[in-house]
């Protein structure tokens, strides 16, 4: 059972104790008919005074069942309140006193005022209780108005009876009410406790395995490494990659998949401390954290038990299926100060595990970041990429100064690793480079620059220039004439709607060959850029020979230009160059309106940066165009 909490907000969903019209009419008809017995009773016993007062009081209540009934209920309880105490206040001072029946009453008159009334209400109620009760007997004692107590009778009986019966009638149904109000607030509580668990689950649990997800391994990690930090203690971080997943899914089927994940999530959390984390990354990786590690050798016999636990065969489906491991260690803080590079080496020990014959494990080792090694196994994960679909294009936006509209969309390469998570452009286009790979990727992305030109054009914007970046490697071989047609054919789309940046560096070759490619490339239509001028040779005298629109300057220069001088002067003398060379530029890495403001000033045609926008996905850049364009 969950434990409840009265809490403030509560108690004021005890909705079911506000007074409602049904439980007042209920209560001012078991007054009305105690009040009656008690009228009749007084007027068998021949005493008028109280016939009367008990009359006046029952016309009042009937008085208050009207406010009721038209919905004034505060008007009704309070009335009803007042005339109660009024008519027992009146029968204790001109009957019996302190001995009268009537002081049975003023319990339950409490009670219901307490419940319902204000605290004013109250107040007042028990101040003209206490007044008559200390004014009826001091009249006694001091015999100015001595009542008279009658002997003990049938009548007397059937009045206390009344008054005991009303009253434990109408406290019981309050109490009623209370007991089912606590009722609903429990199982609201429940339910409030259930969701919380539920949303605990849904963001920092895996749903299969319920083991902790990635964001929560990370946060477990950091703390790890905090507490590593202040104890100079060592600490493991372990990617296992099971060996033969994809066959147990594709030849047992995928519950079977999912039925041998749980398995072995149960098993490493069996195999591992309490204190240590396993969690799932997705697929059949799993990473483990092992703190307060003693040595190196402490986390090798922690991988040695769990590729022995991982021998021992599972039992799916009735079949016994073995799931081997490959495992990757790294400790902290030899291989890596944060949690990010730990992450990085375990997996790409993990990685040399599965290339040295699976089922084992390897430890991160210096070699292992050696930019070969690196290389190899970013090469291996952009290889991989094209064929899963992980990269993506995001689109940031190119405005004219002058206007202030958007004129152009840069296409720019987004890949997020399943592992590594977001690889920035800078430090994988220099792989692709290396290894030819570009030239794939790069005709991947004129492809998906061409078809998100079309749509654009086909829902009417019609003026949009989308730049792709285009590697020096891709004109090595004649293929990004061919890449390009086929593009252009594939979506027919409009030419001198696409424009290749090409680079300072790739221009400086100046081959004969490369500038009838150039050449060539014009004539389909396409538009030139040269990105990232300034930060080669900054040569312009090759500019003349090959026909290109426009120069950006690199955001290096833009970016710094309102503060430094210098700089500001390089930004200056390229605009004039390039103006004289008549040349459109565009400035890099505007983040910010002074520097907006100055670009302007300099007669700069075009900016992009992060003062509008960074890159960001198809679908957002046509929100922001279309915000924009409308404002
Ligand atoms: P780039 O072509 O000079 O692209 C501009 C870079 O500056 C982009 O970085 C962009 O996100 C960033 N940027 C834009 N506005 C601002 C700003 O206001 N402040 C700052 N600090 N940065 C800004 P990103 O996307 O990381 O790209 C880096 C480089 O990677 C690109 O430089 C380009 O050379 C290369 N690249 C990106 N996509 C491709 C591609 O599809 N093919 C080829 N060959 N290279 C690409
Ligand atoms: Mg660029
Ligand atoms: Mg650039």
């Amino acid at each position: 059972m969950l434990p409840i909490e009265i809490t403030t907000e509560g108690l004021s969903t005890v909705s079911g104790l506000r007074l409602q019209p049904r439980r007042l009419q209920q209560v001012l008809g078991i007054a009305m008919v105690a009040v009656a017995i008690a009228m009749l009773l007084s007027f068998l016993d021949g005493n008028l005074s109280a016939t009367i007062a008990l009359m006046l009081a029952l016309f009042m209540l009937m008085l208050s069942l009207w406010f009721a009934r038209s919905g004034r209920l505060a008007w009704a309880a309070e009335l009803m309140l007042f005339t109660l105490t009024g008519a027992m206040c009146g029968l204790t001072f001109i009957a019996e006193g302190i001995h009268d029946t009537a002081v049975l009453a003023f319990p339950g008159i409490l009670i219901f005022a307490s419940m319902f009334g204000t605290r004013r209400l109250f107040v007042t109620l028990l101040l003209v209780i206490c007044t008559d009760l200390t004014v009826v007997v001091a009249g006694n004692i001091l015999g100015w108005h001595v009542n008279e107590v009658q002997p003990v009778g049938w009548s007397l009986l059937i009045n206390a009876l009344s008054i005991v019966v009303a009253t434990s009638f109408f406290v019981w149904m309050m109490a009623d009410d209370l007991r089912r109000a606590l009722a609903r607030m429990k199982t609201d509580n429940e339910r409030i406790l259930e969701s919380h668990a539920r949303i605990e689950i849904l963001a920092h649990r895996d749903s299969l395995t319920h083991l902790p997800n990635r964001v929560l391994a990370r946060d477990r990690l950091e703390q790890t490494l905090a507490g590593a930090r202040r104890n100079n203690s060592l600490v493991a971080v372990i990617f296992l990659d099971l060996d033969n997943f994809k066959t147990v899914n594709d030849s047992l089927g995928h519950s079977a998949g999912d039925a041998l994940l749980c398995d072995v999530a149960d098993r490493l959390v069996k195999t591992v401390r309490e204190s240590d984390t396993v969690s799932r990354q997705g697929g059949d990786e799993f990473l483990i954290i092992l703190g307060n590690i003693e040595n190196e050798e402490a986390a090798a016999a922690a991988a040695v038990k769990i590729l022995a636990q991982l021998a021992i065969p599972f039992q799916i489906q009735r079949l016994d299926v073995s799931a081997t491991g490959s495992l990757g260690v790294a400790m902290f803080p030899r291989d890596g100060a944060d949690a990010d590079s730990l992450l990085k080496n375990a997996d790409l020990a993990m990685y040399r595990a599965k290339d040295s014959g699976r089922n084992t494990f390897q430890f991160f080792n210096a070699e292992m970041n050696s930019s070969v090694i690196e290389d190899l196994h970013l090469a291996t994960g952009i290889r991989l990429a094209l064929v899963n679909d992980e990269f993506k294009v995001h689109y940031q936006p190119q405005f004219d100064l002058k206007t202030g509209r958007i004129v152009g969309a840069e296409a720019l390469l987004r890949w997020k690793h399943a592992v590594l998570g977001f690889v920035p452009p800078a430090k994988f286009i220099p792989v692709a480079e290396r290894s030819g790979l570009i030239n794939e990727v790069g005709a991947w992305v004129l492809n998906e620059a061409c078809r998100q030109a079309k749509a654009w054009q086909d829902i009417g914007i019609n003026d949009l220039v989308v730049a792709v970046n285009v590697s020096p490697v891709q004109f090595r071989r004649d293929d990004i004439e061919r890449e390009l047609a086929n593009a252009l054919e594939t979506w027919k789309v409009r030419p001198s709607s696409i424009e290749l940046e090409l680079t300072e560096s790739l221009l400086m070759a100046d081959s004969d060959h490369l500038s009838s490619v150039l050449d060539r490339l014009r004539a389909m239509g396409v538009q030139l850029s040269i990105d990232d001028f300034g930060t080669g040779y900054s040569n312009l005298g090759y500019l003349n020979r090959f026909d290109v629109e426009r120069l950006k300057i690199d955001q290096s220069f833009v970016r710094r230009m309102t503060e430094n001088k210098q700089d500001e002067g390089i930004v200056r003398a390229i605009i004039e160059m390039a103006h004289c060379l008549e040349l459109d530029v565009v400035a890099e890495g505007v983040e910010d309106a002074v520097t907006l403001q100055r670009l302007v000033q300099l007669g700069c045609e075009m900016g992009q940066g992060y003062h509008w926008s960074p890159a960001i996905p198809a679908d957002e850049f046509l929100t922001f165009y279309r915000a924009h364009e409308h404002h």
